[in-house]
Parts: C-alpha cells; structure tokens; sequence
C-alpha cells in the first residue's frame, strides 16, 4: 500500500476510509469490512459521534488476526468545544477510551474554532450549538493555546502525530512560528471544484503532508440535501472526468481520487458499498497523463461546500 513520510517519521497510508456520516448500527460493520478488504486508516472524530462502533470494528478485526494494531493507522479529531488547554487530554483520553485504544496515530484540530466547552456527560458529541440548538458560543482559548495542549498530548504517546484542518495559510504561518511540534497533516476540503494550488503549495514548502476530504466534490452535500450542492454539476457525470476514465477504463471516482494521489494528496473517501470499497483504494497504481490532471485541476470554482458561513449563518472562518 502507497503510503506518505511524515515529518514525524511515521508512514500515513495514502489511501484511508472516512467515517463521517456513517450510521451508528452499520459502523462496526463498515470498519470490520474495509479492514477485510484492505483499510488500514480510518479518519473518525468525536464529531461523527461513532468512535465507540468504529473502535468495536477495529477489535473484532484485531480479535480474529486480520490485522495487529499497529498495522492500523487510526485518526481523530479534537472538536471545537474542547479547544481549552486543560480541556484538550481529557478530552483526547475519552476518544481514545471510546475507540478502546492507548494511542492515536494522528490527532488533529479539526476546525480552527473555538467554542465554549460543552460538558460531555452532559452531551456528547456536543456539535456546533452551545445549547445543542443554535446558540453558538465562542471561547477564549487561541490557536496557541490549544496547539500547546496537543503537544502535550504528543508528548505523552496519546498521539503519534499531531495535525490541523480547515486552516487556511496566514494561520499555519503564525502556527508555525510558536510549534515546537510542526502539524505533520494538513486536512482540507479539496476536489475538482475546490482545487486551492496556494495552500498546497505551502504546505508542501512546510514540509506538511495534505488530506483531502469530500475528494468527489458535491456529492457527500447531496446526501445532506444542501442546496447549494444541488445545484453543482455531479463530479462524477462531468465529461472532463468521464473522457478521462472511459480512455483508462477506470470509474469516475477512480479518476477522481487519482487526480488528487497523483498530486501527492492522501485521500479518505467513505463508502458502503463492497465494490465501491474495492475501487476506492486502488487509486495509486495507474497514472492520469499530465494533460489530464491540468484538464481537472481546470474545473477548479472555488467552491467550498464545508463551511459554517453556509450552514450556522455565522463564524465566517474561511471570509
Ligand atoms: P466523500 O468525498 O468520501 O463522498 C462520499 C459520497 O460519495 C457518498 O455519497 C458515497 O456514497 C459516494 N461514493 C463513495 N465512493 C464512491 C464511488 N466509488 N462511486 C460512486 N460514489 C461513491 O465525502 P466525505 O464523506 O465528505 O469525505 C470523506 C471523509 O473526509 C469523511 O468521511 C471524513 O472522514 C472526512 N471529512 C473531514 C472533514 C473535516 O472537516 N476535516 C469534513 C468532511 C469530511
């Protein structure tokens, strides 16, 4: 399996499975399959509300010998109720408890957002909204201020690698400037229609590796009925796309997440289905011509669909 050096040292599979939006009931199931058929990373959060189902997968596969656990690479997200330095470990510990595991081999800072912490026997996963509604609260707590605590968390072997995501350039910059631990990842929202060379750019000079997250664009924001996905042109059905993959035999998806591999991106698609499954992680062992990347990377509308701006009306973090 392709897998990508981190400044950290360790090796991040290139090709991993996203968790977001998969139902509590099949989520074990889902880990256990995609093990079977060749996952070894499985990107979770506290956010998506299924590390215990995610973690129950993980066992069965390590119970029945498929795999040991450091054959996995398994990510977390800190959410932004838990940006307070002293709410950080805790908070981390928890997951890593829910997960039934002592490390993570990444954890990140999944928004650059910090909200007022949300006890979590009171609610769990507390979302975006203070009251679980739509009151949404800030806290104090700086960029600085929770990087530290994730050192701290690195520092312990909670963590084999630290990252961030949904950071734009002038904020890694200033990150960079107090870290004593570099982010190894950067994750971001990045397809066809959101192609962001600048920031790539960047954390290439920086020596970040980058995650691309919702790599078919629309489609993930269909399924959530947002209207602003609706009205985009599918990915998938783009001539661009399906020029490219009726010349190589490949599916759209394929071609898809080839484009971003090619480009030294490690990608996180999520799906249910076996054969779909099967497609997604065989994504690095053909080649898109030079031509064809330019021709995708030339869909590029800078189009966001993750952002709070669109969905919360507020915290304009990407203005
Ligand atoms: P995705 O790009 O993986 O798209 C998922 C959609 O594509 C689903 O509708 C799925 O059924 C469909 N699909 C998957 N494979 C297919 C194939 N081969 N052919 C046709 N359709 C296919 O979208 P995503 O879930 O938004 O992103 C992937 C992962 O990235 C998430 O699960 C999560 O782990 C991560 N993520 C992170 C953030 C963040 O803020 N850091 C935000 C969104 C997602």
């Amino acid at each position: 399996m392709a897998t990508i050096k981190l400044n950290t040292g360790h090796a991040m599979p290139q090709v991993g499975f996203g968790l977001w939006k998969v139902d509590n009931a099949t989520c074990a199931d889902t880990v256990y399959n995609a093990i079977k058929v060749g996952y070894r990373l499985f990107d979770g959060a506290c956010d998506y509300g299924n590390e215990k189902e995610a973690g129950e997968g993980v066992a069965r596969a390590i119970k029945e010998g498929l795999v040991k656990r450091e054959d996995l690479f398994l990510v977390s997200k800190l959410w932004n109720s838990f940006h307070d330095g002293d709410k950080v470990e805790p908070i981390c510990r928890k997951q890593l408890a829910d997960w039934g595991i002592d490390y993570f081999d990444l954890y990140i800072v999944h928004f650059p957002v910090a909200l007022k912490y949300v006890d979590p026997s009171v609610r769990y996963p507390p979302g975006w909204a203070f009251d679980g509604k739509e009151d949404y609260q800030l806290s104090n707590a700086s960029i600085q201020e929770t990087w530290t605590a994730m050192e701290s968390v690195a520092e312990k072997g909670l963590a084999k690698s630290i990252g961030i995501s949904n950071f734009q350039g002038a904020l890694i910059l200033d990150l960079l400037r107090y870290a004593k631990i570099r982010p190894a990842t950067l994750q971001i929202e990045h397809h066809p229609y959101l192609v962001q060379p600048t920031l790539l750019e960047l954390a290439k000079e920086q020596g970040i590796a980058v995650t691309a997250y919702s790599s078919f664009g629309p489609q993930s924001f269909i399924e959530l009925e947002w209207q602003k996905a609706k009205d985009t042109p599918v990915l998938f059905e783009h001539p661009v796309v399906t020029k490219i993959a009726e010349k190589l035999g490949k599916t759209p998806a394929q071609v898809l997440l080839r484009w971003a591999t090619q480009r030294g991106l490690a990608v996180i698609p999520k799906s249910n289905d076996p054969k779909r499954l099967q497609q997604n992680l065989e994504v690095t062992q053909f080649d898109l011509a030079d031509e064809d990347i330019k021709a995708i990377s030339g869909l590029d509308r800078h189009l966001r669909f993750n952002n709070p701006t669109d969905y919360l009306g507020t915290l304009h973090i990407f203005a």
